[in-house]
């Protein structure tokens, strides 16, 4: 490592909150698929900041278009209309199949309107304030109070007690434990299509089916949360659009904006009319002009680059080269998934299997201990899953 990069870590280890445990190296520049650190060495990105940078570095039209708004103007105020987020409000609505929109500044922020909405939506229907919601055990929805008291993850949760009230958990892929969890004052269900830092989760087709009749059945707000599993990840643009429901309300982030940092929450007409209303919620930066040019391009860019299309093809090679390696090492114990959302579960911990591969050029994250997570850009092509693969399993040591 070069005297320059050593000496930024240290800078920002002085300066920096220490929340995270970085890995050693800084990152300066991206083009595709691939990264560069400050001493030019590259790597092979398959975490895209975590599910963000979908369209890879560097996309000449996505920079333009940012550009272009800049020398316009970056940001007005909610109080006036601006076009960039009124094209991108249409947009996503053709996308997600949902009403109406809220946008935010972050995934986190999205849980939180997500709860609002719901809490707002059960006290107009019957004027109490005693509503309760359910959330899956190692689910994750975000570090802010509300959405870190509907994180599944006590470990998360304990230093920071209380947690906003009447939370109740249930399994995941487990009906009868959600049933167990309703009373006559459950406003809402919330969970991932996919869980993501849970450890790669994807729900089945019976319980996100039956949680949806369960819903239904009792009028229950369905939250779907596809921060990661979402914009286009798992084959369709939400990972929820390849079974037979719909969210009341659904949150988006990461991709939305590929970096800039834009969220939203979606509902229906139905929970639009009957939940929160003018006065009732607000943000000072959310959907403003460059964040509404940045979603307007990546859901053009989807369409115009057929991202979809892609990942389809990509993730099934991506699935049948990692179902060799979980075959070949006795230390892997299942590959499981969706689409570009993958995870390799190890009896051992995997930070030092990431630590070698970033050594050996190739950028990899875990979910939870014992998981490496594969998250790569939306664009990668089948050759870069044959060099990850490669240059995976010279980091495995057997
Ligand atoms: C990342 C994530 C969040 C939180 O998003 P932030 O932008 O980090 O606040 C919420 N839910 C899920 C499923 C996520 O993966």
């Amino acid at each position: 490592m070069s005297e320059k990069m050593k000496s930024y870590i240290e800078e920002a280890e002085k300066d920096l909150l220490h929340t995270y445990n970085r890995y050693q190296i800084v990152l300066d520049k991206g083009e595709g698929v691939n990264l560069y650190d400050l001493d030019g060495k590259k790597y092979l990105d398959f975490v895209s900041g975590i599910g963000v940078f979908a369209l890879g570095y560097g996309n000449k039209e996505y920079n333009d278009a940012l550009k272009n708004q800049i020398d316009k103007v970056i940001h007005t105020s909610n109080y006036y209309y601006n076009v960039p987020a009124i094209e991108a409000a249409k947009k996503i609505k053709k996308a997600s199949g949902m009403d109406r929109v809220f946008f935010t500044n972050s995934g986190a922020e999205a849980v939180e309107g997500a709860l609002k909405a719901a809490r707002k939506y059960a006290f107009l229907r019957d004027g109490h304030t005693d509503h309760e919601i359910i959330a899956m055990n190692h689910s994750f929805h975000g570090r802010t109070f509300g959405a870190l008291s509907v994180t599944g993850n006590p470990h998360y949760r304990e230093a920071f007690e209380p947690m906003i009230g009447n939370i109740k958990f249930a399994d995941f892929n487990d009906l009868e434990s959600v049933k167990a969890q309703v009373t006559d004052k459950t406003c809402a269900i919330i969970m991932e299509t996919v869980q993501g830092e849970g450890g790669i989760y994807p729900a089945t087709k019976e319980f996100i089916e039956g949680v949806r009749a369960l819903c239904d059945e009792k009028d229950i707000l369905l939250i779907l949360d596809e921060i990661q599993c979402g914009m286009g990840r798992t084959g369709y643009m939400y990972a929820w659009q390849k079974f037979d429901v719909k969210p009341d309300i659904m949150t988006t982030a990461k991709a939305l904006g590929c970096g800039v940092p834009v969220g939203a929450f979606l509902m229906t007409e139905r929970v639009g009319q009957r939940s929160l209303a003018a006065g009732d919620h607000g943000t000072t930066y959310g959907g403003n002009p460059l964040a509404g040019a940045a979603i307007d391009k990546v859901l053009d860019l989807f369409e115009v680059k057929h991202i979809i299309d892609n990942v389809r093809e990509v993730s099934s090679y991506l699935e049948k080269r990692l179902d060799e390696i979980k075959d070949k090492y006795d230390a892997i114990i299942d590959r499981r998934g969706s689409g570009l959302l993958q995870g390799l579960e190890f009896d051992h911990p995997v930070a030092d299997i990431i630590n070698k591969a970033l050594e050996n050029g190739l950028i990899l994250i875990n979910a939870g201990t014992n998981i490496i997570r594969f998250i790569p850009p939306l664009v990668i092509t089948k050759s870069d899953v044959d060099e990850m693969i490669s240059i995976l399993e010279a980091s495995i040591s057997v």
